[in-house]
């Protein structure tokens, strides 16, 4: 309706942040009958800001068919690629990203200090042993790092980004995009605890997500299974619905779903989820995160 009234007083509604899930798994990509409805590509995202511009966040397995569908485009591309960090799971996708076998691509990799060594590493180590045949200085796209978050917040054609160390080994950086249509906070590979690392306690990041219109968490476990799991660097659902409760968040996405997690499990820790915020008599609304959904934020 407000849409409508807009057009008719000729006025242009604010353009929303688009966000799009490439891949939403965790750890290792796990395709099959078992993982349909909530995907079983690696960690990658799109967010397509106001402005238009493309932002990748990590080059996990579900980067190679955002590749495919930016080349559709056929225009040439000037993308950001922020990077959580470098472990497998979200770099593995990076040699099957087709934009940089093009000279027109340009790439601004920026998020973790670490991040275009992880990148040029997934090709050198495995060119110099022989398990892959393209080395980093074959590509043809112009591959550039800047020193984001280190130098302050980024800012791309009037959409803001901070970010968070996140509380996981080998560190990591979370992101929390603004624009004036909203907020958008990216958390994963995160595991929430009491005391963390300096700037990663519990209190940091429901800082870091305050008001957030949507917050996508690493969810990878269930209460029960953190016995075993203490300090891998993960989150289960109670842990992540305190979160997006103490931060007074609108809308959460479970993300990062183990790879041996079936979708009627997934589904099952939504589930939990709700009940929680039902008790508590939070207005949250919850899901997990779908490959190949696009929320606008
Ligand atoms: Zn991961
Ligand atoms: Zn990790």
């Amino acid at each position: 309706m407000v849409q409508f009234l807009l057009k008719l007083l000729g006025a242009r509604a604010q353009p929303d942040m688009k966000i799009t899930f490439w891949g939403t798994r965790g750890s290792i990509a796990a395709p099959g009958t078992d993982t349909l409805i909530y995907g079983g590509n690696t960690t990658c995202l799109e967010v397509t800001t106001a402005s238009g511009r493309t932002i990748v966040i990590d080059a996990g397995s579900g980067v190679r068919q955002l590749g495919d569908s930016l080349l559709a485009k056929g225009e040439p591309l000037d993308i950001y690629l922020l990077m959580t960090h470098i472990h497998w799971d979200h770099v593995m996708g990076f040699p099957f990203f087709g934009p940089i076998f093009h000279s027109t691509t340009r790439i601004t990799v920026a998020g973790s200090s670490r991040g275009i060594e992880g990148l040029r590493h997934v090709f050198n180590n495995k060119y110099m042993d022989g398990t892959w045949p393209i080395s980093f200085k074959d590509l043809k796209a112009h591959i550039e790092h800047i020193d984001h978050p280190i130098q302050g917040p980024l800012e791309i054609d009037g959409t803001e980004i901070r970010s968070n160390r996140l509380q996981h080994p080998q560190g990591g950086m979370g992101f929390r995009f603004t624009e004036r249509s909203g907020a958008f906070v990216f958390l994963t590979d995160n595991e929430l605890m009491e005391k963390g690392w300096v700037g990663a306690s519990f209190k940091d990041f429901a800082a870091f997500s305050r008001d957030a219109d949507l917050l996508v968490h690493d969810c990878q476990y269930v209460p029960e299974e953190m016995d075993m799991r203490h300090g891998w660097g993960h989150s289960d659902l109670a842990a992540v619905a305190r979160l997006a409760m103490e931060a007074n968040v609108k809308r959460l996405m479970l993300f990062h779903h183990d790879p041996w997690r079936k979708d009627d499990q997934v589904t099952a820790m939504v589930e939990r989820c709700k009940e929680i915020f039902d008790k508590a008599g939070a207005a949250v609304e919850v899901d997990g995160a779908r490959e190949g959904s696009t929320i606008c934020v």
